[in-house]
């Protein structure tokens, strides 16, 4: 790392003896990722099977990759991966791994009602539920987290979520109505997610652009680096059927042992992290909703964008 970057002591206070936080996250989206995308997708027999390399190739190999470094992860599973999986979510657990929320069908959850949200968290703890697993974490499908989440959290046990974007280090929050409790959020970054780097499906995401797993090696050890010498989170987000093949499996084994050697890691699962912050934040955030501008030029009445001739393909 450049001896001159700026970048300030977080102050964290991370348990006696540990610098700073690092999780590796799978998200088990499989079938029902793209399924979310367009469910007509279920009769496309290739690209089911581009989502089945994980369940059936790349779970087994990181669980083995895991396990060769010692590293306990979180997993989140929608509750349509655990129907259609259940054996190995139950494997995945028998490892020792977290299990955590991932709604049931990987949801566009911005697209939902209230009562649509709710049942769509219900219906995927039932799934785990069958499964034995009880998860205490949730981490809003495409990381879409609303402002109503809360609530529906708080009252269901949960004790933390992984889908914001708005600081180096977990925090406490609760929701602007009068809640009670709070949960513990640990955020995450576009940056430390492997579907920007590889993910390609022709019809369905991706750019056709597909990087070499040395360039995210490179971009993530630095980012882990400077979590280090910062005592920040370090979170990164893989998804079996995207980060379970060869060489990008190589890449991230060298990118944990890389993690390992830096001073004072702490690396563990998400609820150890999130039962941590619980015990030694007092502050608790409430996220100040923003003020609605009013329809802008160059958007429609309702403030959505007019139809330009620029593409924009947001690709995730
Ligand atoms: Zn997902």
């Amino acid at each position: 790392m450049t001896a001159n970057l700026y970048h300030p002591a977080s102050g964290f206070p991370w348990p006696q003896g540990r610098g700073f936080g690092a999780a590796f996250t799978f998200d088990v989206d499989a079938e029902a990722g793209a399924l979310a995308f367009d469910s007509t997708f279920h009769r496309r027999m290739s690209l089911m099977s581009h989502q089945q390399y994980g369940p059936a190739v790349a779970v087994p190999k990181l669980l083995g990759m895991l396990e060769h470094h010692e590293v306990k992860a979180t997993f989140f599973v929608p509750g349509f991966t655990a129907d259609l999986h259940p054996d190995l979510v139950r494997r995945i657990r028998d490892h020792g791994h977290e299990i955590g929320h991932h709604g049931w069908l990987h949801e566009q959850t911005t697209a939902l009602t209230d009562a649509q949200e709710e049942e769509m968290i219900d219906r995927g703890l039932e799934s785990l539920g069958r499964l034995g697993i009880t998860p205490v974490g949730y981490r809003a499908p495409w990381w879409e987290y609303n402002y109503r989440t809360t609530d529906m959290l708080l009252s269901r046990g949960f004790e933390y979520d992984s889908s914001l974007l708005d600081d180096d280090v977990p925090y406490r929050f609760t929701s602007d109505a009068s809640a009670t409790g709070s949960l513990v959020e640990i955020p995450v970054d576009w940056a430390l997610d492997d579907w920007e780097q590889f993910a390609f499906y022709p019809g369905w995401t991706g750019s056709g652009v597909i990087e070499s797993p040395r360039k995210a090696l490179q971009m993530w050890s630095e980012e882990a680096s400077v979590a280090a010498h910062a005592g920040n989170c370090f979170v990164l987000t893989n998804h079996p059927f995207i980060s379970g093949r060869p060489s990008r499996l190589n890449a991230l084994s060298a990118l944990i042992e890389h993690v390992k050697g830096l001073d004072g890691a702490w690396i563990t699962t998400l609820q150890d992290i999130a039962r941590h912050t619980a015990s030694v934040i007092e502050d608790i955030k409430v996220h100040d909703r923003v003020a609605d501008p009013g329809p802008q030029p160059g958007q429609d009445d309702q403030g959505h964008p007019l139809p330009s001739t620029d593409d924009h393909l947001f690709d995730n």
